[in-house]
């Protein structure tokens, strides 16, 4: 059972997990690793083809563990099954809108940065107010932050939808991630505006070797020119996978322009970029 305290840190019974060992061992240090300082956040640019312009970086959440570094696709899961993810998940948020802040206080242009939010998330009645709050707390306006969720989550939900208007309406982005990869992917973008359409790697990876990858590729781009969304193609690796890409209006995200970075070593990328 899940009970919260008032420093908005959450107790959990970890009996509720089924499977091994591993798993309770990273649901009990999950526990701690907000109190003891052990998470914090990457970021990695997303470069505007067109221009090569940085428009944005998507914050990415690290785990620096007494089990040593944990991958975010392990911990994650953990995280959403034990309730972790809500305290978590604001933890991230926060920290991603006081980075923003203090990139505007040093009169850097204006940049946007994404956040992943988990479909657990969504299940908090709250979850707008708290994004609200964060804004308010930390002066950044709203349109400079992005929401990303996957489509999955739309499949979910009735109570979703209005969660989603709770957003739109306080102003912050959408982002629909790993676009294509599920099996709702029209019905997702049907009924909410969204601002962002994310391609997944697995479909960049393939689009060089087979025409009907390519198709896909081509007609979700096309989709997100009609529908008025930006769309961003990850995990770009290569120059040629970004030669190819550079003929479409996107902005491409992979480790061909950088790695997601501690927040000074991001910095100094994003630097580099304005230089040229
Ligand atoms: P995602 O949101 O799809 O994030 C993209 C993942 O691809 C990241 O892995 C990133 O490091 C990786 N990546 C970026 N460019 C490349 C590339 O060129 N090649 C390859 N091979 N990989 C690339 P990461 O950081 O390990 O995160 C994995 C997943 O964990 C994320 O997938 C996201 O679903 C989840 N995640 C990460 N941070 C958070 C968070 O703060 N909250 C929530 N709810 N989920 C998060
Ligand atoms: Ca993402
Ligand atoms: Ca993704
Ligand atoms: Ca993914």
């Amino acid at each position: 059972a899940k009970s919260r305290g008032k420093e908005n840190f959450e107790f959990f019974s970890t009996e509720l997990l089924d499977g091994s060992i591993r798993k309770q061992e990273i649901a009990a240090a999950l526990q701690q690793a907000l109190l003891h300082g052990e998470f914090s956040v990457h970021y990695q640019p997303q470069v505007e083809l067109s221009s090569g312009r940085i428009i944005g970086f998507e914050a990415l959440l690290r785990w620096n563990s007494a089990l040593g570094a944990v991958s975010p696709s392990e911990f994650i899961p953990i995280a959403e099954e034990c309730g972790a993810i809500h305290s978590i998940g604001e933890w991230v948020l926060r920290e991603a809108c006081l980075q923003l802040k203090s990139w505007r206080e040093q009169g850097r242009p204006d940049i946007r940065v994404s956040v992943n939010v988990s479909a657990k998330q969504f299940r908090d009645p709250e979850f707008a107010q708290k994004v609200e709050r964060i804004l308010v707390e930390t002066k950044v306006p709203p349109k400079f932050v992005e929401i990303e969720i996957t489509e999955s989550l739309m499949l979910d939900i009735g109570a979703a939808a209005e969660l989603l208007q709770e957003l739109k309406a306080i102003g912050v982005n959408l982002a629909i991630d790993d676009f294509g990869t599920g099996y709702s992917s029209l019905n997702a973008v049907k009924n909410i505006q969204v601002d962002t359409l994310k391609i997944d790697k697995s479909l960049v990876d393939e689009v060089l070797g087979s025409d009907r990858s390519m198709a896909i590729l081509t007609t979700i781009i096309e989709l997100g020119r009609n529908l008025g969304a930006e769309v961003v193609v990850e995990g770009l690796e290569t120059i040629d996978q970004v030669a190819l890409m550079r003929q479409y209006e996107v902005i491409g995200q992979g480790y061909y322009f950088s790695r997601p970075l501690p927040a000074d070593k991001a910095t100094r990328v994003w630097d580099k970029y304005l230089e040229q």
